[in-house]
């Protein structure tokens, strides 16, 4: 039987900021391709990259395990798969370059893979998987397994034929979610997961998924793989498989990775159901949308289920912005999730976005008056990214700078010829997380003078209160003169 070593492609090591935080899931799209093969029959290896000390890890994998067929899986449920990092991709030509060395046939399925094949397969790869992968990578390792050498059969691959790119029609992607294999968790290092997890946060976070793609149509969002469909598990099936988790490895959290969670009506409601009758409440954190959350009973739905954080994708307190962003959402809805999730209990995550095409300072003003006024506990900020495939990529195809990724995923660098330049957006980003963290401060010292909270925290709040006194008005100047900084010409590198 070949062996079939499966490798993910992020290595949290290479991307600082997320290193830092020390928060590494397992990569859960690469461990439902492992399942899918496992249950093909396979000889199944796994590399789990998220958690390696360096590229070479890999290689003394390839070498110890001796794969017949090599297989990069990037991990599509993670947001961090979304942007084609530079580092992330040199690491993954070099895997392939390793397994190609030791012998093995190197498929790989990954964003930037399918938006760049040609460069995979000048690599080495055998075969680049576009779109949903557990189908096609079913049928191209049985093609790989029987000495096949012809793939113009198997639907959603890039692959070579006679020295031409040769790019098969797209496949379908599922529909009856339920019917796939499981994740091959038996696979992964939990002792090392919950290592790093207990050291770095007292918990241990493990990761699920409940749905796959999005009908939405906000026009910076790529949708490489699902297109505009949307496919959910049943919501007895996820609380069955967080029960099976619970049992194996006994997470204290939970991020539900799904671009949006509860889209269908009543999937929260069922869900909860669900989890208190199998007894597996577990905190968990999910992405949703305001007005998801501001159906009748989702508050009390997502409550009851064990929800601990929503993250709402707010963009902007503009509404003129989230019109161009087509993003079919108010700031009043956005207001309004936002504090019903704080009356019953839940914690709220912003995700801001600057430097959408058309926002100057005075969007950027209403973007933080809508910070203040809401008051989240948690702050995610980005500026537009055009991603391939996208509407507002072709928008701002005509001023895209020679630079076309981000090194790693805390870059902040504008891609394109936006409002303001990189440094305007790097600051702004400083800027707005320093007055995000000093209005937390002061409500957790008024929390003192009420007698509430420790003490040790509120000399902590005192402490950054006196420093944010010098620091923010010297930055908010300081972003004024970035404001009126020049525009290197289009083509430069967007670094500046
Ligand atoms: S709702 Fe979220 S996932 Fe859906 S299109 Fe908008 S940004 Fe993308």
């Amino acid at each position: 039987m070949p062996r079939i070593l499966v490798g993910s492609v992020y290595f949290q090591h290479l991307d600082p900021a997320r290193w830092a935080e020390r928060q590494p899931f397992p990569p859960l799209g690469t461990l439902y391709a492992a399942g899918t093969l496992q249950a093909g029959g396979h000889d199944v290896h796994f590399f789990d990259a998220m958690i390696a000390g360096a590229v070479t890890d890999w290689n003394a994998r390839v070498a110890a395990v001796r794969p017949d067929i090599a297989v990069l899986y990037d991990d599509n449920f993670n947001y961090l798969s979304k942007m084609c990092l530079a580092a992330m991709r040199a690491a993954a030509l070099d895997m392939i370059a390793a397994a190609r060395a030791a012998g093995a046939r190197v498929a790989i399925c990954s964003a930037d893979a399918a938006d760049h094949p040609d460069l995979y397969l000048d690599a080495g790869a055998g075969a680049v998987i576009v779109g949903e992968g557990e189908a096609t990578l079913a049928e191209l390792a049985a093609a790989w397994r029987a000495g096949g050498e012809d793939l113009s059969a198997i639907r959603g691959l890039a692959w070579r034929s006679a020295g031409i790119t040769v790019r098969t029609p797209r496949r379908e992607v599922l529909r009856d979610l339920d019917a796939l294999p499981p994740p091959a968790w038996e696979l992964v290092d939990m002792a090392a997961y919950r290592q790093i997890w207990r050291r770095h946060h007292g918990v241990f976070a493990l990761n699920l998924v409940t749905s796959r793609g999005c009908p939405y149509s906000c026009n910076w969002c790529a949708k490489p793989i699902w297109g505009q469909g949307y496919a959910v598990r049943g919501a007895r099936a996820v609380a069955e498989e967080l029960a099976r988790l619970v049992r194996l490895a006994a997470p204290d959290y939970i991020w539900f990775m799904d671009d949006i969670m509860g889209l269908k009506p009543r999937w929260w409601r069922d869900f909860a159901a669900a989890v208190e009758e199998l007894g597996v409440k577990v905190p968990f954190k999910c992405l949703s949308r305001a007005d998801l959350v501001l159906r009748d009973g989702a508050v009390e739905d997502l409550k009851r289920a064990g929800c601990d954080i929503v993250w709402l994708g707010a963009e902007s307190g503009s509404q003129a912005i989230l019109d161009a962003m087509d993003k079919d959402l108010t700031t009043g809805e956005i207001a309004e999730a936002t504090a019903r999730l704080r009356a019953a209990g839940i914690r709220v995550g912003h995700f801001l976005q600057f430097g959408y095409p058309g926002e100057g300072m005075g969007e950027i003003a209403e973007t933080l008056a809508l910070l203040r006024a809401t008051r989240p506990d948690e702050l995610g900020i980005s500026v537009s990214y055009p991603l391939p495939g996208t509407v507002f990529h072709d928008r701002v195809q005509s001023q895209l700078r020679e630079k076309r990724h981000w090194d790693v995923s805390s870059d902040m660098a504008m891609l394109y010829r936006g409002p303001y330049t990189t440094a305007f957006y790097r600051h702004l980003h400083a800027y707005v997380h320093r007055d995000f963290r000093l209005r937390r401060a002061v409500a957790q010292l008024r929390d003192a003078l009420m007698g509430r909270g420790n003490a040790g925290g509120h000399l902590r709040a005192l402490a950054f209160i006196a420093y944010c006194g010098v620091a923010i008005p010297l930055s908010w100047v300081r972003l004024h003169l970035l404001r009126l900084m020049p525009h290197p010409a289009v083509g430069g590198t967007g670094a500046s």
